[in-house]
């Protein structure tokens, strides 16, 4: 039985948990997904502070200030950021202020620099538009109990800032899934053998190094196990590396050839096989199971196939177990710059580049769509997604297309 890529999916999916938390410092915590809420055990900012350089004062005292009738006040001291000031502002006065000192008491607002004569102790100041601003109340941006960062956020710079300002020097994060890759077919070769190549007896194992660059991409770490020959002895062998592992991940030998055991020995060790084979091109030969509780995805040997199939449903598989919640690409409408056939009733993703003009994604074909031709992947920004249903699309028409990487979403132009 084949699957549709949405059942596909969702089986997959269905297997996969997030991986327990551990404990790791702040420094460590980057990239990786908080597995509790961070709740605040202080109030930021601690104190009402100033949001400019300038002068705190009373709104009532400055109201009428202009440039022709400007306001005279004297200045009882001056407060610099990190310093307490050691007076309150009584009518008629004023305290000189920095940027994030703490705004004496009596004061409601502050009048910036920049509308005075900068005098250090007596000001002028010669505009009203700063009556009742410029003052950050005390808590603005955290009160205690609140929550700083919330469980199955990605911790980002701006997460890890937060984390930092509400003194969480370790956090509780979901651990970074460790995930095996395997290469298998009698054809393959490491670049260490590269001279078999030109010889023209070998090729490389492109897929160790798409699928492996794939899995760091997803937030994971890569365990490369190396290359199996064609025969079940070999496979045995390499896949003890796996032990360790969250998630074993193959390619080549789950297709139908007589040299194709990927499946079988797996089967032999003790894997249940949960799918084969999913309704779209390329990447039709998937496999999924689990060995021993370990989640297994055979993606097809066919480089794009391997590329196309892990963005599916290795990517989010990882990032499910990564513990993110949004683990699945938003497509993009875009228009196509090309007719578009397809020969199958198969869902089938095409390399485009996908290109903005005018606010509008245009989307045209990488060129001929071999699922060999890995060069083809690396000039696409995005995969078009043809519909089962859909065998012919005209230039000028509206279809989805996959991001891969964030290439389809960047421009080279400030785009304000
Ligand atoms: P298979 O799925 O094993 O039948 O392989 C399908 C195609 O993918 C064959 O042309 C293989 O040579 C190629 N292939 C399989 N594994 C790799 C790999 N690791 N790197 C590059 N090409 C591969
Ligand atoms: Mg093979």
């Amino acid at each position: 039985m084949a699957y549709s890529v949405r059942e596909a999916s969702e089986r997959i999916l269905a297997a996969i948990a997030p991986l327990p938390a551990i404990e790791v410092s702040l420094r460590d915590a980057l990239g990786l997904v908080l597995a509790q809420d961070v709740v605040s055990p202080i109030e930021h900012p601690p104190w009402d502070n100033s949001s400019m350089d300038g002068y705190a004062v009373r709104a009532a005292d400055v109201a009428l200030a202009t440039k022709d009738a400007p306001v005279v006040l004297p200045v009882l001291e001056t407060v610099r950021a990190g310093q307490r000031p050691t007076r309150s502002v009584e009518g008629g006065t004023a305290i000189r202020v920095m940027t994030g000192a703490p705004v004496p008491d009596g004061a409601d607002s502050v009048i910036r620099v920049e509308d005075t004569d900068g005098g250090e102790t007596r000001v002028t100041i010669r505009d009203a538009r700063d009556a009742g601003r410029n003052v950050r109340p005390r808590g603005e941006d955290l009160q205690p109990g609140a929550v700083a960062v919330a469980a199955g956020s990605v911790i980002g710079p701006a997460q890890l800032g937060v984390l930092a300002s509400v003194g969480a020097a370790t956090v509780k994060v979901h651990r970074r899934p460790r995930v095996a890759i395997l290469a298998s077919g009698d054809e393959l070769v490491d670049l260490d053998r590269f001279d078999d190549v030109r010889r023209g007896d070998r090729i490389v194992t492109s897929n160790s190094y798409t699928i492996g660059a794939s899995v760091i991409g997803a937030g994971g770490e890569a365990v490369d196990l190396g290359i199996v020959r064609d025969d079940p002895a070999s496979y045995a062998e390499r896949m003890a590396g796996a032990r360790d592992c969250d998630v074993l991940i193959t390619s080549g030998g789950v297709s139908v050839g007589a040299f194709d055991f990927t499946k079988d020995v797996l089967k032999s060790l003790g894997a249940e096989l949960h799918l084969w084979r999913v309704l779209m091109r390329p990447g039709a030969p998937l496999g999924f199971g689990t060995l021993h509780g370990m989640p297994w995805l055979g993606l097809p040997g066919n480089p794009v196939s391997a590329m196309v199939t892990f963005e599916l449903f290795a990517r989010p598989a990882i990032r499910r177990l990564r513990g993110e919640r949004q683990v699945f690409r938003k497509t993009l409408d875009v228009r196509l710059r090309d007719d578009v056939s397809i020969a199958a009733p198969l869902t089938h993703f095409m390399r485009v580049i996908v290109e903005w003009d005018n606010g509008t994604a245009w989307a045209r074909l990488t060129g001929p769509q071999g699922s060999g031709l890995l060069t083809s992947m690396s000039r696409a920004n995005a995969l078009l997604v043809i519909p089962p249903d859909r065998t012919t699309l005209r230039a000028g028409e509206t279809a989805h297309a996959l991001p891969i990487g964030d290439g389809a979403l960047s421009v080279m132009q400030l785009d304000l």
